[in-house]
């Protein structure tokens, strides 16, 4: 049997607001195994931040448990990458700086050198070669993003959170962004959890699609994807495919 490497069971949260208490989270049940690729859809304001954020160990939640590789979440991790819409990536950096940040805070005996050559075998993975002593405001949208993709992974953290990180592009970018997470994780199979509101991005890239809704939210239900694992975006646009996204 496969292990879970996140586990969570019945999380509840509500946050307190001056109107008092706001439920957001009412019954919230995912499990992703080591490995694999969960992808988490629902309305705007659901609680899918909420949900990376009690992941993370940013927040606890009111009831419920969140337990990560066979231990209870109390607090933020090392073993975390996050990676958001908006990535901030420090101007006064180069893009290879940007990147072995990370490393300089959980691997400080780690030599320059050896994260130097870390960092650069991601960028070469998500085609930034050759851009590695630019700073980032002479980079575009996409390439930022997978810019700060490399920063997320190059501690190779456990599990990767994303929430909603390709909502900004246009859909040429995004698309060939979800292309590039494919082979990543192809080369580095990290257990990832992404938030996103697009259906046909989270089967592209999920092994399974965890649809929240209601108000507090619940898990409503799971879908398992069933598509082979060179799947290509035509594949969405077939009719079993298409059925599922109406389905969703
Ligand atoms: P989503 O990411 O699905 O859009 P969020 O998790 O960001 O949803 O927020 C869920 C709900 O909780 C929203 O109604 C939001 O306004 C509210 N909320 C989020 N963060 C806080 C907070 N720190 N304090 C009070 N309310 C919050
Ligand atoms: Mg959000």
């Amino acid at each position: 049997m496969i292990e879970n490497l996140i586990e969570i069971k019945g999380v509840k949260h509500a946050y307190a607001t001056a109107s008092g208490p706001l439920p957001v989270l009412d019954g919230l049940d995912v499990s992703v195994p080591e490995g694999s690729f969960a992808a988490v859809v629902g309305p705007s304001g659901c609680g899918k931040s909420t949900l990376t954020r009690l992941v993370a160990g940013l927040m606890k939640p009111d009831e419920g448990e969140v337990w990560l590789h066979g231990e209870r979440v109390r607090g933020p991790r090392k073993t975390v990458g996050m990676a958001f819409q908006n990535p901030v990536l420090l101007e006064w950096r180069t893009i290879i700086d940007n990147v072995i940040l990370p490393l300089e805070i959980v691997a400080p005996r780690m030599s320059r050198a050896d994260r130097i050559a870390r960092a650069m075998e991601l960028l070469e993975m998500v085609g930034l070669t050759g851009f590695e002593n630019k700073r980032p405001s002479e980079l575009s949208g996409g390439m930022r993003q997978r810019a700060s993709l490399c920063r997320s992974l190059v501690h190779k953290p456990d599990v990767l959170i994303m929430d909603e990180p390709f909502g900004a592009l246009d859909n040429f970018t995004r698309e060939d962004l979800w292309q590039t997470m494919r082979d990543l994780r192809r080369a580095e199979p990290f257990t990832t959890i992404l938030i996103t509101h697009d259906l046909t991005e989270s089967v592209f890239l999920g092994d399974q699609v965890i649809v929240l809704s209601g108000r507090p939210a619940r898990t409503q239900y799971v879908m398992q994807v069933d598509l082979p694992d060179d799947r290509t975006l035509d594949v969405l646009y077939t009719p079993p495919v298409a059925d599922m996204l109406h389905i969703l």
